[in-house]
């Protein structure tokens, strides 16, 4: 299984549950990624998590979290995430009933909605 773990509010709120969650996971043959919307210049600190147990980050540089990672080719399963609106799009619920399952690319996810959905 795939999982994106969010870094900001998330990792940060319980590291110490998430280095046993990274072992965990590494045990069971998961691989997890740190998905953030952050920049890369605004490296994550691990808190003290073992150079051993970290894994790879993705910085999306705000865009939507789903879309920078089809666009990177590497597709989550499963997100944890504190605030699940920076997976998507902010107003994808509105994009979703106006357009249906379209935001795939980074184009798309800029791409304004009505003003009448909104
Ligand atoms: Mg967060």
């Amino acid at each position: 299984m795939k999982i994106a773990l969010d870094y900001d509010g998330t990792y940060t709120r319980d590291p110490s549950l998430w280095a046993y969650f990274l072992g965990m996971c590494r045990s069971r043959g998961h691989e997890v990624k740190i998905v953030t919307c952050r920049k890369p210049e605004n490296e994550i600190d691990w808190l003290g998590l073992n150079e051993g147990y970290r894994v790879p980050v993705l910085y999306t540089s705000y865009l939507p979290k789903r879309i920078y990672c089809d666009e990177v080719g590497w597709q989550p399963d499963v997100f944890i995430d504190d605030i699940p609106e920076f997976i998507v799009r902010p107003d994808f619920q509105k994009f979703i009933d106006t357009f249906g399952a379209q935001c795939e690319t980074a184009v798309e996810s800029k791409k304004e909605v009505p003003s009448s959905v909104k």
